[in-house]
C-alpha cells in the first residue's frame, strides 16, 4: 500500500524553516554542502561547513571551559541538563518535524526520539547527585582507600544520520553531568537538526548561567570528524556510526592514547522457538525489521526460526509485509517512509540480488515506490528473503529492510547461527520455555550487548547501558554505569595514623 501524496519540496522547506525559528536557530548559508530531504530528494538549503579556523577556535574554547566546568559542583552542573530537558520537550514537536524531514523517519519514531532525548535529560540530571565511587578496605591500620571520579576533559562525539538527536544527547547530557565539554560533528545528512538542539543548548546555557563554551557544533563531512579524532585535547571520541568508520577512528585514537566509546553496525536476529506466541512474536518482528526502513542499528535483519513453525510463521510475515502502508512519514497511516538516499537503496537491491545468487529466495517485497512522483527519493518495499545459510552476504549489515530467514532444529545449532556473524549489538528470543529463554540470556547463549526475550531487538529504553560487542564496538552509552566512560577514576590512600605502614608488609629503613 501506498499512501498520499507527497508534500513538494517547497513545503518541507517552509515548514523546516519554521521549525528552526520557534527554536530560535538559523540557518548559516554558505557553499559548503547541502541540507537536503529523503521524503523528495531534494535539496533544501545550501549550508556553510565549518572551516580550518573554526574547528580550532571550538577545540580552544571547549577546553578551557572545561577548566571551569570541571570546578563547577555537579548538581549545579545538572541544572543546565534540567533547563536543557525543559527546553526539548517545549519543543518536542518542532524537533520531531525536523528529524522527519531530514531523516525520512515516520511521526511517531521522530517523536520517540525526542522523547528519549528527554528521557536521557531526567536520567543525568539524577545522575548528576550520583557521581560516586566506592570505599574499599584497606589493608593497612588507619588508613582508608576509596575511589573518586572525575571529569574527563572534552568529549567530541561523531554521531549518524539515523538517530541524528539522540545519541547526541545520550552523550551530551551525561558527558555535561559528568563534567566534560563536548563538540559535537553530527552527520553530513542532518544538519537542520543538529542546529535546532546546538541552539536550544546555548539557551539553556545562558537561562542557568553556564560558560557559553561548554559545547559546540561544528557541520561539515568527515574531514572534520578527522581532526577532532587526531587531536589532543579532546579527551574522549564517543563515534556513532558504520564499523568502516571505527575500524579508521579507533587506531587513530588509540595511537594518541585518546579513549573512544565505539557505537558500530548491527546485524541483529531474532530466534523464535516452537512454544512462542505467534501474535506477539509476528508484531515484534515486523517493528524491528521494517520500522524506520530498516534504518536502525538494532534492525532486525536475521530471523531464525524452528523448522516446525517456520512455514505457518513466514506466511504471516509475508502477509503482514503485503499491506506495510509506505510513503509520506507526516501521514499519520504511514508505516514506512524513505531510506536515507538512493545510494542507500542500491546497496539494498545489490544485497538482494547477491543474495539470490548465492540460492536466496524473495518472498515479499523488494520493490520500488513512488519512482515517478520523486525519482530522487528512495521508497522501498522492506523485502523477506529465504535462505538455507548464513552467507557472506547475511553476515554484512545492509542499511536497508530486508529480512532474511533461517531454519533451526536444535536450540544449540539456533544460538550458533546466531552468534555466528561480526557484529554483536541486539538479539531476542521468542519462546515460552524459561529454560530456553534463561539459556539465551546466559553466557551460553546470545554475545550481544542487548539480549531480550518476547520483544524485538529494537526500541531499547535509556535507563538500560546501550551498546554491543565484536565488531559493534564494545562501547556503552546512555543508563545505568555507561557515565563512567565520561569521567576518569583515581584511587586515594589516605593515611589516618601516625606510622607510614607498606602494603605487602614490606619493609623499608
Ligand atoms: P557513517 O559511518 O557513514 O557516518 C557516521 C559519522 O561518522 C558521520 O558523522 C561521518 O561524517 C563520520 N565519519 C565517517 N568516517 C569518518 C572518519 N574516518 N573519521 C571521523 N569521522 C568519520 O554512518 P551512517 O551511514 O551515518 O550511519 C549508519 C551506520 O551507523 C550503520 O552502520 C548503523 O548500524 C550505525 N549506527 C550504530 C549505532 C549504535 O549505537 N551502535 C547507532 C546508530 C547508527
Amino acid at each position: 500500500m501506498t499512501t498520499a501524496a507527497l508534500p513538494t519540496t517547497e513545503d518541507l522547506r517552509t515548514r523546516a524553516l519554521t521549525c528552526l525559528e520557534r527554536v530560535g536557530a538559523t540557518v548559516p548559508e554558505g557553499t559548503g554542502f547541502q541540507a537536503r530531504t529523503p521524503i523528495t530528494g531534494e535539496d533544501l538549503f545550501r549550508l556553510a561547513a565549518a572551516t580550518e579556523a573554526d574547528v580550532e577556535e571550538a577545540l580552544a574554547a571547549t577546553r578551557e571551559a572545561f577548566l571551569t566546568w570541571r570546578t563547577t559542583p555537579a548538581p549545579r552542573r545538572g541544572e543546565l541538563v534540567r533547563r536543557l530537558g525543559e527546553l526539548l520537550r517545549d519543543h518536542k514537536s518542532d524537533l520531531a518535524d525536523l528529524i522527519t524531514i531530514e531523516a525520512g523517519k515516520i511521526r511517531s519514531e521522530a517523536l520517540g526520539e525526542v522523547q528519549e532525548m528527554i528521557d536521557i535529560c531526567e536520567f543525568a540530571v539524577g545522575l548528576s547527585r550520583q557521581l560516586y565511587g566506592r570505599t574499599i578496605a584497606s589493608e593497612r591500620p588507619g588508613h582508608r582507600l576509596a575511589e573518586t571520579w572525575h571529569p574527563l576533559g572534552v568529549v567530541g562525539v561523531i554521531s549518524a544520520f539515523n538517530f541524528p538527536a539522540a545519541v547526541w544527547s545520550w552523550n551530551t547530557a551525561v558527558a555535561l553531568a559528568c563534567g566534560d565539554t563536548v563538540i559535537w560533528k553530527p552527520s553530513e545528512l542532518t544538519p537542520l537538526i543538529s542546529l535546532a538542539c546546538d541552539r536550544l543548548l546555548d539557551r539553556a546555557a545562558e537561562e542557568v548561567g553556564a560558560p557559553r563554551d561548554v559545547h559546540r557544533l561544528l557541520l561539515g563531512d568527515r574531514a572534520i570528524g578527522e581532526r577532532i579524532v587526531d587531536d589532543p585535547r579532546v579527551a574522549l571520541v564517543s563515534a556513532t556510526g558504520s564499523t568502516r568508520m571505527g575500524r579508521e577512528v579507533g587506531p587513530r585514537v588509540a595511537a594518541r592514547f585518546g579513549r573512544t566509546l565505539l557505537e558500530l553496525g548491527g546485524n541483529n536476529a531474532a530466534v523464535v522457538a516452537p512454544s512462542a506466541d505467534l501474535d506477539l512474536a509476528v508484531q515484534g518482528i515486523v517493528f524491528a525489521a521494517a520500522g524506520t526502513a530498516g534504518q536502525r542499528c538494532t534492525t532486525l535483519r536475521r530471523l531464525i526460526v524452528h523448522r516446525d513453525i517456520a512455514d505457518t510463521l513466514v506466511a504471516r510475515l509475508t502477509s503482514a509485509y503485503a499491506k506495510l502502508p509506505i510513503g509520506d512519514p507526516f501521514d499519520e497511516g504511514t508505516l514506512v517512509g524513505p531510506l536515507i538516499s538512493t545510494a542507500a537503496l542500491d546497496a539494498m537491491h545489490d544485497s538482494v540480488a547477491r543474495v539470490q545468487a548465492q540460492g536466496g529466495k524473495v518472498l515479499v517485497g523488494g520493490g520500488r515506490r513512488l519512482a515517478d512522483t520523486a525519482p530522487r527519493a528512495a521508497y522501498a518495499e522492506p523485502v523477506i528473503v529465504r535462505v538455507d545459510e548464513q552467507t557472506d552476504v547475511v553476515r554484512e549489515e545492509t542499511f536497508a529492510p530486508i529480512l532474511y530467514v533461517l531454519t533451526y532444529d536444535t536450540f544449540e545449532e539456533a544460538v550458533a547461527l546466531h552468534n555466528d556473524v561480526p557484529q554483536g549489538l541486539s538479539s531476542s528470543i521468542f519462546t515460552r520455555d524459561q529454560q530456553e529463554a534463561e539459556r539465551f540470556l546466559s553466557s551460553e547463549g546470545s554475545d550481544c550487548g542487548i539480549a531480550n526475550v518476547n520483544i524485538g531487538t529494537s526500541g531499547a529504553e535509556i535507563g538500560g547501558a546501550f551498546g554491543g560487542e565484536k565488531e559493534t564496538g564494545g562501547g556503552r552509552e546512555s543508563g545505568s554505569d555507561a557515565w563512567r566512560a565520561y569521567m576518569r577514576p583515581a584511587t586515594n590512600t589516605i593515611n589516618y595514623s601516625s606510622h607510614l605502614a607498606l602494603a605487602q608488609n614490606v619493609s623499608f629503613l
